[in-house]
């Protein structure tokens, strides 16, 4: 049996002389399976891409793919997705937050043969900043309410699963990619296993509080199309309060014949509906754009370098 490890890297040299030396202490342990570590260097701007290449110079576990630049997480996961060819296949940060040691008990999930997937999850945010663990928490709450997307709190991408459910999501080849969405989507059976917050052994996480709501809304608008159904309610409701708004100052002309009063709440009505719409017009391009992107197919991720054969290139 052969276990997949995709790794995503991107500026990864502080950390992963650390990540593979702990892999070979699991792959020892495994002696039942050979572990192929399939690392992805996302256009990186250290020494990621020598290192791995000296890792594969000695060790025939190693493969590598090397973007042409930063693709992105996502993209570097679906390249990874695209050429594992393991019976299982795995997800792994680079940066240790996703322990290997995890790996043997997962394995032995598998195994029993009641689920199609092992998935992680963490139970504490210790290490991260308040602000960040409270956006985090209200972003799963929105997305499991208005999108059939079905993400867990605290989900990592760190998984290992059967290789169906990898070709599920080879073919699950959409351009705007958000994996713990796609993950739920495709449905199998996944066994959540908890673990505590572990921090980065080196270097710098990439995300800052902007990127990550941008991940967030992306999420969101991958998944559902609640927030377009929010834009056209809204727009009809303000037409029955302005209707209802309109009769009133008729019939109080009618009543009490005072035309000039009135300019002020005039502005307000006119401010404030062109607000809806310039925000409703702002989701619905949100979705154009999307749309544009999807229409465009663009290749996810173009490879530069690989010490794999048979590996296709632009995908
Ligand atoms: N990563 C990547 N491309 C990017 C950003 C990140 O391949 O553009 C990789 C990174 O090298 C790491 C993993 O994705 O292995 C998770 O990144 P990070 O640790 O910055 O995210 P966090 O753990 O803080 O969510
Ligand atoms: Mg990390």
């Amino acid at each position: 049996m052969t276990i997949s490890i995709i790794v995503p890297c991107y500026n990864e040299a502080e950390s992963l002389p650390y990540f593979y030396e702990e892999m070979k202490k699991v792959s020892a342990q495994m002696e039942k399976y050979s572990l192929e570590l399939l690392f992805v260097n996302d256009g990186s701007k250290d020494g990621t891409l020598a290192l791995l290449k000296a890792y594969a110079q000695k060790d025939s576990c190693v493969r590598y793919l090397s973007f042409s630049r930063n693709f992105g997480k996502e993209a570097a996961m679906y390249a990874g997705f695209c050429n594992a060819h393991g019976d299982y296949v795995a997800v792994m940060d680079a940066d240790m937050q996703d322990p290997p040691s995890l790996l043997p008990k997962m394995v032995e999930i598998l195994e029993s043969g009641e689920y199609d997937s092992v998935a992680t999850r963490r139970v504490s945010r210790v290490g991260e900043p308040p602000i960040r663990s409270w956006f985090a928490r209200r972003f799963y709450e929105i997305i499991n309410m208005i999108s059939d997307a079905d993400v867990v709190d605290g989900a990592r991408d760190f998984r290992l699963m059967k290789h169906e459910m990898v070709d599920a999501i080879v073919s699950m080849s959409e351009y705007n990619r958000f994996s713990k969405g796609i993950f739920g989507w495709i449905g199998f059976r996944t066994y959540w296993l908890p673990y505590e917050n572990v921090e980065r052994v080196a270097g710098e996480t990439k995300w800052n509080l902007w990127s990550l709501m941008k991940y967030a809304v992306d999420g969101i608008i991958n998944f559902s199309q609640v927030p377009l159904s929010i834009a056209s309610w809204s727009g009809l409701f303000m037409t029955l309060v302005s209707f209802v708004l309109l009769l009133f100052i008729v019939i109080r002309k009618l009543l009490f014949g005072d035309p000039v009063m009135g300019w002020a709440s005039t502005i307000c009505a006119i401010v404030f509906i062109g607000g809806i719409q310039l925000a409703c017009l702002g989701i619905m391009g949100q979705y154009i754009a999307k749309t544009y992107m999807e229409v465009k197919r663009r290749p996810h991720y173009i490879i530069a370098e690989t010490n794999q054969k048979d590996v296709k290139c632009v995908k």
